[in-house]
């Protein structure tokens, strides 16, 4: 039947990895025309493999393939047959995970528990989630017969390669869109592997297309007259570029940016749970997450003891490889992400903020920083404001509740903040004055498919997740129009 596939024998492999990677376009691997790059360990600095660059003339192929088979075949297709792919699709991860995961873990730095214990997993609940919507679009009340877009762009970040690529693809399929995605060129790997998978589940050729490439190849493909959704997750710099260079065409636009959350325990906060939470809000994925909880915003009275409790605990953590399944703290995906976490650091010191790094011994290759962190931090000093994307922490006090607030919520961004109290009361009179998109309640950096996730303010617009996630991969049309539609 439509659900049954033979498992592929090299699923049980961990990872066959080839020595060049080409774009996949049309339901292919097809060679780039622009200059390959190589793929490196950061956590060695060797070479994985080399992956090809997209040139201008391959983004036009690519968007022309995903524009046929969104006329000729996605579109005109059921929405339960294309749960049934999706379904398949999250199958699929399931059963290569280990590979995934170890594919991951080497191109990005990340340590394997996490690609195996949150990417992955996460990866495939994202297209089983979505496959659960294909069917019911109809009768969803997203609007009358809500009808797709047409060709999605999609341009995603290194801090979570895979998962990304699922958060972009899985909703646009499932509302019956074709793709044109283009991973962060430091992390092409997984997504290589996935286009694989694509090839495995049968998924008819050019639904999704996958090229490689640089900042040329996603302003390339963004910018293209015949697409008709842009979705991007990266900086606010290059999400500001492409607001202005989409402004005044018909492309419908979500943005994931930046972000600078708070993180506010209070002095009534479950202490042992708030600890842990502060160590995973911040210390995750190496603090290479949008939602970090990077500025501790901790009740004055208990500051001292919070603090040394972070010391303590952080000098338990085991940095260094990251397929070591021990591992709590990876590598700094790139020397250029290195350079730039040690550069806001010093800053920090400059300023006036007290550092302190946790000790451990540090990798002679590839790239590494202990995790850090800054007290006595004021809110001006750059180190409070600017993302660092990297393992460090400024910690912050606060004396009442209101304080906390405008704290909080002095900055540009806007995307996640996390409130630790005893007090259900509290939560939510602070959480309904937080302009933050994402707000979590003792606990921190928690994913679920079903919640819509995005930003306020320079932290982006437009959500993803949930049926939130859904409708930004539709348009609200009229039973008349989306009968014409399905006619012509
Ligand atoms: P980046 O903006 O430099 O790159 C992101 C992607 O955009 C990459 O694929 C890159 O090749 C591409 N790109 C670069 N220039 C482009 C252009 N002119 N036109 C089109 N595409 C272009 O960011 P990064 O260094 O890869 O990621 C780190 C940033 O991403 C951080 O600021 C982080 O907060 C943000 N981020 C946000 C979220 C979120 O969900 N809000 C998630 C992850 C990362």
């Amino acid at each position: 039947s439509f659900l049954e596939y033979a498992p592929a024998p090299e699923s049980q492999a961990i990872l066959h990895l080839k020595s060049d990677y080409g774009l996949f376009i049309d339901g292919e691997f097809v060679e780039g025309r622009g200059t390959p790059f190589q793929t490196i360990s950061p956590a060695t600095e060797k070479h994985i493999a080399t992956i090809a660059h997209a040139s201008d003339a391959d983004v036009d192929l690519a968007v022309a393939a995903a524009r046929r088979a969104y006329d000729t075949t996605w579109s005109r297709m059921s929405g339960s047959d294309r749960g049934k792919y999706l379904f398949r699709i999250a199958r699929l991860v399931q059963e290569r995970a280990r590979e995934l995961a170890v594919a991951e873990t080497l191109d990005n730095g990340k340590p394997i528990k996490e690609s195996r214990d949150v990417d992955v997993p996460l990866v495939a609940a994202w297209f089983f989630y979505y496959a659960g919507w294909a069917d019911k679009l109809d009768h969803a009340g997203l609007g009358a017969n809500p009808a797709s877009l047409g060709v999605a762009a999609q341009v995603i970040p290194w801090n979570f390669p895979l998962l990304m690529l699922a958060w972009k693809i899985a909703p646009a399929l499932a509302a019956g869109n074709t793709v044109v995605i283009k991973p962060a060129e430091t992390t092409s790997l997984s997504a290589m592997i996935f286009a694989e998978i694509l090839q495995q589940a049968d998924l008819p050729p050019g639904v999704v297309n996958i090229i490689t490439g640089a900042g040329d190849t996603g302003s390339a493909l963004v910018n293209h007259g015949d697409v008709n959704k842009v979705a991007f997750t990266g900086s606010t710099a290059v999400g500001r570029m492409i607001a202005r260079s989409t402004a005044g065409t018909d492309k419908k636009l979500t943005l994931e940016l930046g972000g600078k959350a708070a993180n506010i325990v209070f002095d009534d906060a479950p202490i042992d749970q708030a600890i842990e939470g502060i160590v995973n809000g911040i210390f995750f994925n190496q603090g290479h997450v949008c939602c970090a909880g990077s500025r501790l915003l901790v009740q004055e009275n208990i500051h001292d003891e919070v603090v040394d409790r972070l010391k303590a605990r952080l000098s338990t953590l085991r940095l260094g490889d990251p397929l070591d399944k021990n591992t709590d703290i990876g590598a700094i995906n790139s020397r250029e992400q290195l350079e730039r976490i040690r550069e806001l650091s010093d800053i920090g010191e400059s300023e006036g903020a007290e550092r302190w790094t946790a000790d451990c011994a540090i990798p002679e290759n590839g790239f590494w920083f202990a995790p850090t962190i800054f007290t006595n931090v004021a809110t001006s000093n750059r180190i409070a404001r600017d993302e660092v994307f990297g393992p460090v922490l400024s910690v912050l006090t606060f004396r009442t509740p209101a304080e906390a607030i405008a704290k909080a919520n002095n900055t540009p961004y806007g995307l996640s903040a996390g409130i630790w109290t005893d007090k259900g009361s509290r939560i939510l009179a602070v959480a309904d004055k937080l302009r933050a998109g994402v707000i979590w309640a003792n606990t921190f950096n928690r994913f679920d498919p079903s919640s819509p996730f995005g930003g306020y303010k320079e932290s982006g617009y437009g959500r993803e997740g949930g049926r939130h996630g859904l409708a930004a991969y539709l348009k609200p049309a009229s039973s008349s129009t989306a009968a014409a539609a399905k006619a012509a």
